[in-house]
């Protein structure tokens, strides 16, 4: 058994000295270290690439320039990053700062590093300390960089660590600005990419600079309580190796202070004073199993009492970046709680290195894999992400957990557009163009056929396919997740039933016309029906025609207004519309409902919801099918035309009982369902069929029963709850 203490901080590095030789050559030394036989040729030559084009200038600590890509090479070996990465971050300033040309890279060191160079110099152009709604659209740009290849970001990541390490010599108030960005951007991205030393490096340069007054009061609190707190730490650290050792577990146990933004942001959060934060240091069990992991855990809760709710098992539940241990924490020595992670090594190299490790572990099982290959993890990432499903997952997963609530896809000719989660290829279709969504049929996503109801992905390239013959249907709006294509496809099926309706509006009210000398192009060129649909109050002549058409409008109120009434009269029967006779022969049947403006009109109640007398309802004229009457607030009925909306309401007798299916819980005891069979019929409800179900020790009883009211349904589901062994009671639909 190994025990280790890590009690302070790892001394940073420092950025090399330029100029010499050896600057190079120990970076050549790092990469051969985990790339054993590498071409390293190139990486000299752009060493010496940089050092000639950056020749004269100076940081602003009076440090050479090349200082800088040298020390951001060096950081990306830390992170065992490719060749390509290493070269593209010894340049990574060239364009940006420099006569040299993006062609000249390309033809010195070819397309790939060219394009690193690319992506980390327009990312770098991008300004995110502007207002917030910018920030936003330049947070995008930074995904879509991600998404194009990580490599990018990791690059800038380094570029920005350097600068954090170097920023006492701008301004304070560039400090300041530098700083929060960090936080906002930076941090935060190291953090989901799992790159936790990079992650809290950044944190603590930035609290340095945006709250130097508190990071001082730290640094020396913390510094002052050294002593005392090295001595807890190892006190804990021997207990907690003898304990685990007695019970067989093999096992590392480390304690390491936290980082000082994490203490200072308890100290927010919970508004503590320094002196209330005793946990600032960090335990750690790393064991060889999972299984140890978890009988690790046991002896600690054995030994000393966890802390309710703070117990959390991200073995069986991952990050999403991939992070896995068991977190607790326990009252430990001298009452103070003390937190503990405990983990397997190879969720160790994780935890520390992030997804560049999970590669790396990844591929140590997989003997076949070269140890060149090992290394290019994240040009596998890119590849993958294109041709198999695995890593497209994991890369859908890091940037669902960076923006939970909005997926990104791009054009074919890589434009990002960012949607809801949830939209679909015809959310993508009708931001391009109306009339690309209007005639959508499905679309090429990363190559494949996808339907139009294919849910869009993070990293998804979606080329739309469009027919004349397609055009939108009610079913669209179902899976349409943004307003921008929903409004267009209402506006659309508006615009195709008012003219079905206008050209149905006229043939009626022709043949009417017909039959009572009255000839219809003449009426309409004299604007006769203008005029009579100003005074019908439907505005003009396509909305009498329209009106007419839904059977808003009667032809016998137009005609009483042309034709004298006793002609009408006489010929009531044959003056009667089609929709009339119709409504006549299904019979008028006062359902307890009357619609405002139409009398005898046949009226239907919507089977998705079920209105019941006391509820707000709304009815929906259907040409031949009279008026259907859905709950005011049912989705179904809104997806209705509001055109075709009417002003209905409950008759004061409209106490007809409708069968209304209600659903009861219970225990499965024997005489619950007699108890209430009874308790429905004592609210003089009759039960017309009834359906039960038993799941272990519970029973789901399904009733049809016949309901007069919304009233009378409150009462009797009020009643079943007060059975004993009820659990609960309530209206089912359909
Ligand atoms: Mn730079």
């Amino acid at each position: 058994m190994q025990v280790h203490s890590e009690t302070e901080v790892r001394p940073r590095r420092r950025p090399k000295r330029a100029g010499a030789g050896s600057a190079i050559g120990e970076l050549v030394d790092k990469v051969l270290q985990y790339q054993p036989g590498a071409d390293v040729e190139p990486l000299r030559h752009a060493y010496e690439f940089s050092s000639r084009v950056h020749e004269g200038q100076k940081r602003l600590s009076g440090e050479p320039y090349l200082t800088h890509p040298l020390a951001v090479a060096g950081l990306l070996t830390d992170l065992k990053l490719d060749l390509p990465s290493i070269i593209g971050g010894m340049l990574h300033d060239t364009v940006e700062d420099t006569l040299a040309t993006l062609p000249e890279i390309e033809s010195a060191f070819g397309e790939e590093v060219a394009a690193l160079v690319d992506g980390v110099t327009k990312l770098s152009r991008v300004d995110f300390t502007s207002h917030e709604e910018k920030q936003a659209e330049n947070f995008r740009k930074m995904i879509m960089a991600m998404a194009k290849d990580i490599r990018v970001v990791l690059i800038k990541l380094a570029d920005r660590t350097h600068n954090m390490r170097t920023l006492q010599y701008l301004s304070s108030e560039k400090q300041r600005r530098i700083a929060q960005e960090t936080l906002d951007i930076y941090a935060p991205i190291a953090h989901r990419l799992g790159i936790y030393w990079i992650k809290s490096e950044l944190e603590d340069l930035a609290l340095k600079h945006i709250r130097p007054e508190i990071y001082a009061q730290l640094k020396s609190n913390v510094a002052q309580k050294r002593k005392h707190r090295e001595k807890y730490t190892n006190d804990v650290i021997s207990r907690l190796s003898k304990a685990l050792a007695e019970e067989g577990i093999d096992a590392e146990v480390g304690g390491r202070p936290k980082h000082f933004y994490s203490i200072f942001r308890k100290m927010e959060n919970q508004s503590l004073d320094f002196s209330q934060v005793y946990d600032l240091v960090g335990f750690r069990i790393v064991v060889d199993t999972v299984r140890e992991c978890y009988e690790s855990l046991g002896v600690v809760h054995a030994k000393w009492r966890p802390v309710p709710g703070r117990f959390k098992d991200y073995i069986a539940l991952a990050k999403p970046n991939m992070y896995q241990s068991l977190h607790t924490t326990v009252i430990g020595p001298n009452a103070q709680r003390i937190e503990i992670q405990i983990r397997t090594q190879d969720m160790h190299r994780v935890a520390e290195e992030g997804i560049a490790s999970h590669w790396r572990y990844k591929k140590e099982k997989d003997l076949q894999v070269t140890d060149m290959q090992r290394f290019a993890w994240l040009r596998q990432l890119l590849e993958w992400q294109q041709n198999l499903s695995d890593p497209q997952e994991f890369l859908h997963s890091i940037k669902e957990d960076l923006f939970p609530d909005e997926v990104y896809a791009f054009t074919p000719n890589g434009d990002l557009q960012s949607f809801p989660k949830g939209a679909t290829v015809i959310d993508f279709a009708y931001r391009i163009h109306s009339d690309i969504g209007q005639h959508c049929s499905g679309a090429r996503v990363n190559g494949r056929l996808m339907p139009f109801k294919y849910i869009l992905r993070s990293g998804d390239t979606v080329e739309i396919i469009t027919t004349q013959e397609q055009t939108p249907s009610r079913d669209w709006l179902k899976v349409v997740k943004t307003p921008r294509a929903r409004s267009r496809i209402r506006a659309w099926m508006a615009s195709q039933q008012r003219e079905r309706s206008v050209a149905l509006g006229r043939e009626l009210l022709e043949a009417d016309f017909g039959r009572h000398g009255l000839d219809f192009q003449d009426l309409q060129e004299e604007g006769t029906l203008e005029t009579l649909g100003r005074e019908l109050g439907v505005k003009n002549e396509e909305g009498l025609l329209a009106g007419l058409g839904y059977g808003k409008v009667m032809s016998r109120q137009v005609l009483a207004k042309l034709v004298p009434a006793d002609r009408i009269e006489g010929d009531k029967k044959q003056l009667e519309g089609g929709l009339e006779r119709l409504f006549r022969l299904v019979g008028s049947r006062d359902r307890g409902v009357r619609v405002k403006g139409i009398e005898d009109v046949l009226v239907r109640f919507a089977r998705c919801c079920h209105p019941l007398p006391g509820e707000d309802i709304a009815g929906f004229i259907t040409r031949g099918r009279g008026v259907t009457v859905h709950v005011a607030s049912c989705p179904t009925g809104l997806d209705n035309d509001p055109e075709r909306k009417v002003e209905v309401n409950w008759s004061e007798d409209a106490q007809m009982p409708r069968a209304v299916k209600i659903e009861v819980g219970c225990a499965d005891e024997p005489g619950l369902l007699a108890a209430i069979s009874s308790a429905i019929s004592e609210a003089g409800v009759n039960i017309a069929r009834a359906h039960i179900r038993t799941f272990d020790d519970k029973a789901v009883n399904t009733f049809e029963i016949m309901i007069a009211s919304s009233d009378q349904l409150r009462q009797v589901l009020q009643d079943i709850s007060r059975v004993k062994g009820v659990y609960k009671a309530n209206r089912v639909q359909g």
